[in-house]
C-alpha cells in the first residue's frame, strides 16, 4: 500500500533533445500540466540535454529555463547521439526516480502517470511497452525483424517493443552509471541490471513535428550495438560455419574419390564448380571478418577509454516571481 510521503519524492523528467525546436514548447507544456496535479506528492524537476542540435532548440530551451526553475539544460559540444544523451542525464540527474522521454511527443506524457503508480508499487523500473505504433510501415517491420533477432541472440531477455522510455528507481540510475561502455544500448544494460521490473502498455503516438533523428543508418548501427553488446553468438556461429563447410568438403571428396574407383568413366565436374565453390568461401571469409572486426572495433574503442561524451554548459533554471511560477 502506497503511503503518503512526508517530504515530497523527487521525479526527474529526462529528454535528450536533437533539433526538436518545434516540439520543445508543447512538450514542456504538456508534460507540466499532466504533472501539475500530483505536485503535492512530487517535486518535480526537467533535464533536457541538447545533444547538438543544429536549429534553434537550444535557446528554446535557454527561455524555458529562464521562466521555469524546475528546468536544467544540458549542452553538449556536439552530437553525441541519443543513447549518449540519455546516459549524460542519467549521470547529472539528481531524484528519487527518473523519467526518461522522447522528446517529439511520440511518448505520451499521460504515460508517466502510470509509471509513477507502478513505481508506488515498488517496482524499479517500469518500461513502457508499445501497444501499436504508428512509424511508417518499413520502420514497424524492421522493428519487429529486430526484436526477435535480438531475442533469438541476447544473453539477456530484453523487453520486445520497448524503447527508452521508462522510469528507474535512484538505485538503478546508480548502478547504471558504472556502466561506462561506449557502444551504448540502453534498454539492454537496463534489463542487464536487474531489479524489480514490470511493463505498462502504450499506445505510441506519431512524431507532433520535425524529422526523425534516427535516419537508416544510425538504426543499422543501433541494432548492430544491441547484438554485439549483449551477445556473443555471432563470434560462436564462426565456428559452427567452419564445421559445416569442412563437413560439405568432406562430402565433395568422399564423392570424388567415388567417381574415381567405381565410375571412372564418368568426369568429375571442372571449373564451374571450383569457381562457385571459391567465391562461396570467399564471401562466407570475408563476412566472417566482419564479425570477427565488429567485435574488435568495440573493443578498440572501449580500450581508447576517451570520455564518452563533452558538456559544454549547464543551465539551471531561474527561480523567478511566486506569482508565475507553478
Ligand atoms: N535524439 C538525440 N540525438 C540524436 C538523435 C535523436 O538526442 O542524435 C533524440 C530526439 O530528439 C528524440 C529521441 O532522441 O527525443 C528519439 O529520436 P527520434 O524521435 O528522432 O527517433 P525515432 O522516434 O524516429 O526512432
Ligand atoms: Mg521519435
Amino acid at each position: 500500500m502506497p503511503t503518503e510521503p512526508t517530504t515530497r519524492r523527487r521525479v526527474a523528467f529526462i529528454f535528450p533533445i536533437y533539433n526538436e525546436e518545434a516540439n520543445i514548447d508543447v512538450l514542456h507544456r504538456t508534460v507540466g500540466e499532466v504533472t501539475a496535479p500530483l505536485a503535492g506528492r512530487y517535486e518535480f524537476s526537467f533535464l533536457y540535454v541538447d545533444d547538438g542540435s543544429r536549429d534553434g532548440s537550444l535557446a528554446r530551451l535557454t527561455e524555458l529555463a529562464e521562466r521555469d526553475a524546475r528546468v536544467t539544460v544540458i549542452e553538449f559540444s556536439r552530437n553525441f547521439g541519443h543513447q549518449l544523451a540519455v546516459t549524460a542525464g542519467l549521470d547529472l540527474v539528481d531524484a528519487d526516480a527518473v523519467i526518461v522521454m522522447d522528446s517529439d511527443l511520440q511518448d505520451p506524457p499521460a504515460v508517466a502517470l502510470e509509471l509513477l503508480e507502478k513505481w508506488e508499487e515498488g517496482y524499479d523500473v517500469v518500461y513502457a511497452q508499445r501497444r501499436s505504433r504508428q512509424d511508417s510501415p518499413f520502420k514497424r517491420y524492421t522493428a519487429t525483424a529486430f526484436y526477435w533477432f535480438l531475442q533469438k541472440m541476447a544473453a539477456v531477455e530484453i523487453p520486445k517493443n520497448t524503447g527508452d522510455f521508462r522510469l528507474v528507481d535512484r538505485k538503478v540510475v546508480d548502478e547504471l552509471r558504472k556502466y561506462r561502455e561506449r557502444d551504448r544500448f540502453l534498454r539492454g544494460l537496463v534489463s542487464y541490471v536487474g531489479f524489480k521490473q514490470t511493463a505498462v502498455l502504450f499506445d505510441r503516438d506519431k512524431r507532433y513535428a520535425g524529422v526523425t533523428g534516427y535516419p537508416l543508418t544510425k538504426m543499422l548501427r543501433f541494432a548492430a550495438d544491441g547484438i554485439l553488446g549483449f551477445s556473443v553468438t555471432p563470434l560462436r556461429m564462426i565456428t559452427r560455419m567452419g564445421y559445416l563447410i569442412s563437413l560439405l568438403s568432406f562430402v565433395g571428396v568422399l564423392y570424388v574419390v567415388g567417381v574415381k574407383l567405381f565410375a571412372p568413366e564418368t568426369a568429375v565436374p571442372g571449373w564451374a564448380f571450383i569457381t562457385i565453390a571459391m567465391f562461396f568461401l570467399g564471401g562466407i571469409q570475408i563476412i566472417m571478418l566482419g564479425v570477427l572486426g565488429s567485435y574488435v572495433g568495440r573493443t578498440y574503442s572501449q580500450v581508447q577509454n576517451r570520455p564518452l561524451y563533452t558538456v559544454a554548459s549547464v543551465r539551471t533554471g531561474v527561480p523567478e516571481s511566486a506569482e508565475d511560477s507553478r
